[in-house]
């Protein structure tokens, strides 16, 4: 899920085909703001549509181009028979995995307690590489990397590392391209290329956690005692991950599994992102898993929100929220609603006044607003809301009791948002 400040083409705020339409709505706002309302639409690139005009969504992705199987990919219970099926004995598969999941490595020449002979065809067979780095940008300051990745088929992904005071996150993608098609996104203007792999959506945890081994995220010094480890996910790079349920899923748990089974991370630091696949979101609550789930709402109106996020003409507003107090109800998780001010657009008083009365006939203490702050883009209708309107929304929000914190956007400063860089290459 992500938003989109720069054109495809790469020029920030430079656009030649902007439609700016605006209509009249209530004058309930602060001085100053103007009471207009801006529709989302795209900038520079043409939505894809159904037959009936709406936007086409896809939810099916094409089956080819899936990577090579990989220890990730299989479930821990199975993993000592899949490495025998290959023909090597069992309890090669907890050797691999020590390698991978706690050494970040996968050359064969590092790991000398397996059997030189056939080393280098076990390493080739259960852990071939599937992420190659083609490019990566790092903030002046050194604490934020976004890797630019290529997968075994050349379609491309990407992932940002993140050190904070107290902990490392990791922004990963979930799909090669989206089938969402929001209107803001770069990510969903070429639709959705394939869904990524268990082992490909962990790879990118691995190889974060081997850059950080070698140092090379900065930031150490400022944010003082944070673990050289990633410890925080959040699913918000490309691709919707609850359109690639079971991979996300086996990718999930895999991250939680102890050594040598996986990372052994606390599921209380991953974060799983949907744009409202309701029926997904109710099968995520059984899961027994007490991630931490988001909704990037965005609109608490279904007229706007039809427009801006497409797939709510499939789960409307009222039918994502009802999902996500039953995942509250569920996990006792507290849920996180996105929500990026965009000028004139979804930045409006009553909006907010219309959010928090949605959460609060839901109940207290379940829920958790995060705005989202855009960057100023001059010319763009995707631009961020002025400071004393994103104040006001927020002052709203919590007059009315609803928790609410303006939410760090980091990363945005070294290529606008997710998916520009795959998209400018
Ligand atoms: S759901 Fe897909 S198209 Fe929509 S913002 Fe997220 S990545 Fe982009």
């Amino acid at each position: 899920m992500e938003f989109m400040t720069t054109t495809s083409s790469g020029t920030p705020g430079v656009n030649t085909n902007v439609t700016r339409a605006v209509q009249a709505y209530p004058t309930d706002e602060v001085p100053g703001s103007r009471a207009t309302q801006v529709r989302p639409v795209p900038e520079g690139w043409q939505q894809q549509k159904d037959a009936e005009g709406r936007p086409l969504l896809q939810f099916a992705a094409p089956k080819k181009g899936m990577p090579p199987t990989h220890l990730a990919d299989i479930p821990t219970v199975d993993r000592k028979a899949y490495v025998a099926s290959l023909g090597f004995p069992g309890f090669r598969a907890a050797q691999l995995g020590t390698h991978y999941f706690v050494h970040h490595t996968n050359d064969p020449s590092a790991m000398t307690d397996l059997p030189a002979a056939s080393r280098d065809d076990l390493v080739a067979k259960v852990l071939p590489p599937l992420l190659t780095e083609v490019r990566r940008l790092q903030t002046d300051s050194g604490d934020t990397i976004k890797f630019l990745w290529k997968l075994h088929d050349g379609a491309l992904i990407e992932s940002v590392l993140m050190r904070y005071p107290g902990r490392v996150t990791l922004c990963v993608s979930s799909q090669a391209g989206c089938g969402m098609n929001c209107p803001f996104c770069a990510t969903g203007q070429a639709g959705l290329t394939r869904n990524m792999s268990a082992a490909e959506i962990v790879e990118q945890v691995v190889l974060a956690n081997r850059a950080l081994a070698h140092g090379e995220l900065g930031g150490r010094a400022r944010h003082d005692h944070t673990p050289d480890r990633v410890g925080n996910i959040v699913f918000m790079g490309m691709g919707e991950p609850l359109a690639n349920y079971a991979r996300l899923m086996q990718a999930v748990r895999t991250m939680l599994a102890p050594a040598p089974d996986g990372l052994g991370m606390s599921a209380r630091g991953i974060t799983i992102s949907t744009v409202g696949l309701v029926p997904a979101i109710r099968k995520l609550a059984e899961e027994g898993l007490p991630v931490t789930f988001a909704l990037s709402l965005h609109a608490p109106d279904d007229e706007l929100r039809d427009e801006l996020i497409p797939v709510n003409s499939r789960w409307k507003v009222d039918e994502a929220l009802n999902a996500a107090r039953d995942y509250f109800d569920k996990t006792g998780r507290r849920v996180s609603i996105e929500y990026a001010l965009i000028k004139d657009m979804n930045d409006h008083g009553w909006r907010a006044d219309l959010l928090a009365a949605k959460l609060n006939n839901r109940g207290r203490g379940w829920v958790h607003v995060n705005p989202i702050p855009l960057n100023p883009t001059p010319g763009s209708i995707w631009t961020a809301s002025e400071p004393a309107v994103q104040r006001e929304f927020v002052r709203r929000l919590e007059v009315a009791g609803v928790p609410t914190t303006i939410r760090d956007t980091r990363g945005r400063d070294i290529d606008g948002a997710c998916g520009q860089l795959a998209a400018a290459d």
